[in-house]
């Protein structure tokens, strides 16, 4: 998602017992909720979830769901006591083993289960969590998400789930943490007679009860917890096959009745999405779960093979343009951000929020990749280089880890232009391409650390990028390139740097292109003549300081 509105209403709640994992405040204090939440736990470790079917009721008049989770696990290790997550004020009113009920003692939004069958290692083993309750309502969604109980204009029900950050847990029963994900999913949603639920995967049938429809959905994939979605409304439906290249790709459409003709036309631009995506990033990465936008109550959201879009048929973000350039109003924005999210969040997953950069730096450069496909190499660079002005330089773009929180919203923009300023280091199209595309084929499907990305790209690229990520990643500094020329020689060097950080830079010296090789230490090249002329490469992200 997009942090812009949220810098304009940040807002820092009083710490009670639950946690709180709001993205993008400026939380900095942590509970031992938090570390439940965010850390593997040894309750979490032995087990590896391999399945789940969500079964759950959602009644819109009286803002309330009941159901329950099958969850199917293989056993790692021979232990006994089970941590599911299910986030207050919802309860779990029973959880059973082979028919078997099960004591489960609850720790704020943690529950452990007492299992009374032996765990032998190896065995795939399953427990049902049956829950209900009234759910968190969504504040500010997607960011301050939950349930989002809003109606259409024709007074319909428009309901929709977003939980990154807070996590699926507000709304389903689950191993809420990112580095286990299921290997699939089957998804059943019961509303009221003459809605549609709408979630993640292929259609699987629906079944008529006497006043609710129950829809079934089915995902072959490896799914994360928060890209799980129900949304229910009055929806029409459209779809196309795409010839991508795996092959034929359904693509469908689920939007209110009403909006069937803006959505037609605007949604054209999903297909010219996925052609300049699977260019850069190589092929959709789950043809088996088909691929959907879905219309909802609030902006947008990367729900895995069935993005979220509130973006009100208009290209830009909500019609405005984030880069100030112009080349922000040649798409819609949430078409192509949260569809670049199934490659960098959804395909390459982080395994600890702190990480989230892995999902926002890449997707945001994403939006400069689509201009650059349609558009043209200059579009792409201004779009990036305009976006810098939303650049903070607050904190770190890495959180803290093990507790859930993700670093600085400078992920989004200052995260673009470190990849747009490696990409001026390899300076090889074919060859940075070739990377995303690597990463996408190296960590298909898989959850990933900061470090192993770090350790693919260096190892791709043939440079030690140690000291360029510590430096973009983990501080708030900008590379400062002093600088001094006079008619005898250009003095340089780099300043406000963490220690060995040693970038080349390209630069046009009296018109011509060249490479420098700046470090802390001063370095001159002898000139001659009265008229020097220096400029650095707009497209590298660092700060010049002429002496
Ligand atoms: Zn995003």
């Amino acid at each position: 998602m997009n942090t812009r509105f949220l810098l304009f209403s940040i807002s820092f709640l009083a710490l009670s017992l639950s946690a709180k994992a709001q993205l993008m405040t400026d939380k900095n204090e942590f509970t031992q909720q938090d570390t439940l939440r965010g850390s593997i736990t040894p309750e979490r470790s032995w087990w590896d979830l391999t399945y789940y079917h969500l079964d759950v009721e959602i009644a819109p008049d009286k803002k309330f769901i009941s159901g329950k989770n099958t969850i199917q696990y293989k056993v790692l290790e021979h232990q006994s006591v089970m941590q599911i997550d299910l986030q207050e004020p919802l309860k779990i009113t029973k959880v059973t083993q082979n028919g078997k009920s099960l004591k489960v003692v609850q720790n704020g939004n943690a529950h452990f289960v007492y299992l009374k069958k032996k765990q032998e290692i190896g065995k795939t083993n399953s427990i049902e969590v049956y829950y209900e309750g009234h759910p968190k309502v969504a504040v500010k969604a997607p960011w301050d998400g939950g349930f989002s109980w809003k109606t259409d204009k024709n007074g319909n029900p428009f309901v929709a789930t977003s939980c990154q950050g807070l996590g699926a847990s507000v709304w389903w029963p689950c191993k809420d943490h990112m580095y286990d994900e299921v290997d699939s999913m089957d998804i059943s949603v019961t509303v009221p007679k003459g809605l549609m639920d709408v979630s993640n995967g292929q259609f699987a049938g629906k079944t008529e009860n006497e006043t609710s429809t129950t829809y079934n959905w089915t995902v072959k994939n490896p799914i994360n917890n928060y890209g799980v979605n129900a949304n229910v409304g009055d929806y029409v439906h459209f779809t196309e096959i795409y010839d991508g290249e795996k092959g034929p790709l359904k693509m469908d459409y689920y939007v209110l009745r009403d909006n069937l003709e803006k959505a037609k036309e605007q949604f054209k631009q999903a297909p010219k999405m996925m052609k300049a995506f699977e260019y850069w990033f190589g092929p959709y990465p789950f043809y088996e779960d088909g691929f959907k936008i879905v219309e909802t109550p609030y902006l947008g959201m990367e729900h895995q093979s069935s993005v979220t879009y509130g973006n009100g048929f208009k290209n830009g973000y909500l019609g405005r343009d984030l880069s100030g350039t112009g080349w922000g109003l040649k798409f819609d924005f949430i078409i192509v951000h949260e569809s670049g999210h199934e490659w960098f969040a959804n395909n390459i997953t982080y395994k600890d929020a702190a990480d989230m950069w892995i999902h926002e730096s890449f997707t945001n450069y994403s939006e400069s990749l689509y201009l650059e496909y349609y558009f043209g190499k200059e579009a792409a660079s201004e779009y990036v280089i305009g976006i810098r002005k939303n650049i903070l330089n607050d904190k770190p773009i890495i959180g803290p880890y093990n507790v859930n929180k993700e670093g600085s919203g400078d992920m989004y923009y200052k995260g673009a232009n470190m990849i747009h300023t490696l990409r001026q280091l390899i300076e090889d199209d074919e060859k940075f391409r070739n990377i995303l595309r690597g990463m996408n084929e190296t960590f298909y499907h898989q959850t990933v650390t900061t470090q192993q990305i770090e350790n693919y790209i260096s190892k791709q690229t043939g440079y030690d990028l140690q000291q360029f990520f510590d430096q973009y990643l983990r501080t708030t500094k900008i590379p400062t390139l002093e600088y001094s020329i006079n008619n005898k020689e250009l003095k340089f060097r780099w300043t406000n740097i963490v220690e060995k950080f040693d970038m080349p830079v390209l630069v046009s010296l009296n018109g011509k292109a060249q490479w420098i090789y700046p470090k802390a230490d001063w370095k001159t090249i002898p000139l001659d003549g009265s008229e020097n002329t220096f400029k650095v490469d707009p497209n590298f992200y660092i700060e010049t300081k002429k002496l």
